[in-house]
């Protein structure tokens, strides 16, 4: 018996795991509940929900083909141990998993439990990341090279080994947990996967450049691939086929004088979001250390023994006093998901803004992002921190974003109700209303909605005079150079940009 365990791979499409274990012989597809992943801090029911939904699709697709899925609850590798000791095991299938402490040491003892046992695991890469990479150059030929390889062909029928009992499929309480109580959550599974992206490359993807920053745009403009990349309901290489294609379509239209907008354009720049995926997942892969400790160790003890827990409460309960931050947290409460710039700035804000080290703001926005990808997640929170060494320090500036990203407070008004009847220009700073202003627009400050918990310009300055204290020193840039030589891109000659700041 063949064995595929799906993991971060939700679909049939492009499964090359699913394709060789068809060919060599009868074929168990398994989903394993994993109590060590649902317990976790970073796991949320919402992520449950979208699984979910994803294995309902998964099986009923798997029915088509003769087949089923097969649930099991438990750790990793005992399930294994329980399925072989009644229905022998001759091959374990699976796709490569860049994830957590947790998984990375799962994986380790099902590849022990493999070994011991002669039962080989093959595990096949699904997207750019290149395990034990030897060196960053040459990284992005690989990944091109990873692309190029033919799709799987989704097999036409399985032959499964029907005397295995199926399990079932487990609703939140059966496994723990509160249902979700986020609305509007995007719904798993791989049709719904192509329908976004074939709604993007047609219809909503035009404006994507201009409008990905914004989030009262991005919702519509920015492709909304990140869930479905992450649990694997489609592959890296079905997404870059079909922008080749439409990329394609597109150029032949403007040579023969057809208006194409902006299309091109923003495709252009979602190409380049397709390789950062791969870019920031690779950093992880390189260094698994990176969910727990600073990339550059310079950075250690910067903020470690300073950790403000009101500050914490007040930026995880939506209550800073920053519209904007505010408002972003507050969307992310219920539909987990808001627009990168807007993530940054949440970052930025905990980060430097409230002082916070980065793990524990990490691991709360793991739990809100329903596309919680570990190795994008932790190498983003570490750059938006300034714990890399590599990048430049960006500050973004809560006040600022209100006047670029949302000048009518359409988004801020609607997940900040109590800031409805605020006028316009003193929405970034609802505490400089005057006494009347605020009974004229119905909200008192530090009744209805609190003051600023930390003064900006001052919190601003003593951010940036402290990293700058600790990047000055010769022990950083030497260390910057380490860095970049084993994540930096390749891209820019010159990208160990370390004594740059900007107020974003
Ligand atoms: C602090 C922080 C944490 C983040 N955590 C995650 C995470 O857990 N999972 C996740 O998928 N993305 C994460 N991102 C990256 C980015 O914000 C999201 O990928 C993007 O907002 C998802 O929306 P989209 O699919 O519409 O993206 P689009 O703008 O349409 O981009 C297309 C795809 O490119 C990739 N991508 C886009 N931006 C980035 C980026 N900056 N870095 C790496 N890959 C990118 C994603 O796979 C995305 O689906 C994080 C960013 C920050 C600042």
């Amino acid at each position: 018996m063949q064995v595929v365990w799906f993991k971060r791979d939700l679909r049939l499409d492009d499964h090359w795991p699913l394709v060789n274990a068809v060919a060599n012989g009868p074929t168990l597809c398994l989903y394993v509940y994993e109590p060590e992943i649902i317990g976790s801090d970073e796991f949320d029911s919402s992520h449950l929900q979208f699984i979910n939904q994803s294995l309902s699709q998964l099986d009923h697709k798997l029915r088509a083909l003769n087949s089923r899925l097969t649930y099991r609850v438990g750790s990793m590798p005992d399930v294994l141990t329980a399925l072989h000791a009644k229905h022998p095991i001759t091959a374990l299938w699976s796709h490569q998993e860049t994830g957590n402490r947790i998984t990375y040491d799962r994986d380790l003892r099902v590849s022990k439990w493999s070994r011991d046992r002669q039962i080989p695991w093959r595990e096949i890469p699904q997207n750019g990341v290149v395990r034990r990479l030897k060196s960053r150059d040459g990284w992005a030929k690989q990944r091109t090279t990873f692309l190029k390889r033919p799709l799987a062909e989704m097999p036409s029928k399985i032959t499964h080994p029907s005397e295995v009992p199926a399990g079932s499929h487990k609703p939140p309480k059966a496994l723990g947990l509160p249902a979700t109580s986020k609305t509007e959550l995007q719904v798993g599974g791989e049709t719904h996967a192509l329908e976004t992206l074939n709604s993007f490359l047609t219809d909503r993807g035009q404006d994507y450049s201009s409008e990905m920053s914004s989030p009262v745009t991005a919702v519509d403009a920015c492709s909304r691939l990140s869930t479905y990349l992450a649990w694997g309901c489609i592959s890296m290489r079905r997404v870059v086929r079909e922008l080749q294609d439409r990329q394609g379509q597109l150029r032949e239209l403007r040579d023969t004088g057809e208006p194409v907008g902006g299309w091109l354009k923003s495709l252009r720049a979602f190409e380049s979001r397709l390789s950062w995926h791969c870019h920031f997942m690779q950093k992880l892969e390189d260094e698994p250390e990176l969910e727990f400790s600073n990339m550059s160790p310079v950075y250690d003890g910067l903020r470690e023994n300073e950790f403000d827990q009101r500050h914490f409460d007040a930026w995880c309960t939506a209550q800073t006093g920053y519209p904007m931050v505010d408002a972003c947290m507050r969307a992310l409460h219920q539909h987990s998901w808001i627009n990168f710039r807007m993530r940054a700035m949440l970052v930025s804000f905990a980060s430097y803004h409230l002082w916070l080290h980065w793990r524990p703001t990490a691991v709360y926005l793991a739990k809100h992002f329903l596309d919680f990808e570990p190795g994008i997640h932790y190498s983003q929170f570490q750059m938006q921190s300034g714990t890399t060494g590599i990048n430049a320090i960006r500050i973004y500036s809560p006040i600022k974003q209100v006047k670029d990203q949302d000048p009518t407070g359409k988004f801020i008004r609607h997940f900040v109700p109590e800031l409805a009847a605020v006028p316009d220009r003193k929405l970034a700073e609802p505490h400089k209303m005057s006494l009347a202003e605020q009974s004229r627009s119905g909200c008192q400050i530090g009744k209805d909605y609190p003051p600023p918990i930390v003064e900006h310009a001052a919190a601003y300055k003593a951010a940036k005079d402290r990293m700058f204290a600790v990047r000055k020193h010769a022990s950083a840039k030497v260390d910057a150079g380490r860095v970049f030589r084993k994540h930096g891109s390749r891209k820019r000659s010159n990208s160990v940009r370390n004594t740059r700041y900007s107020e974003t």
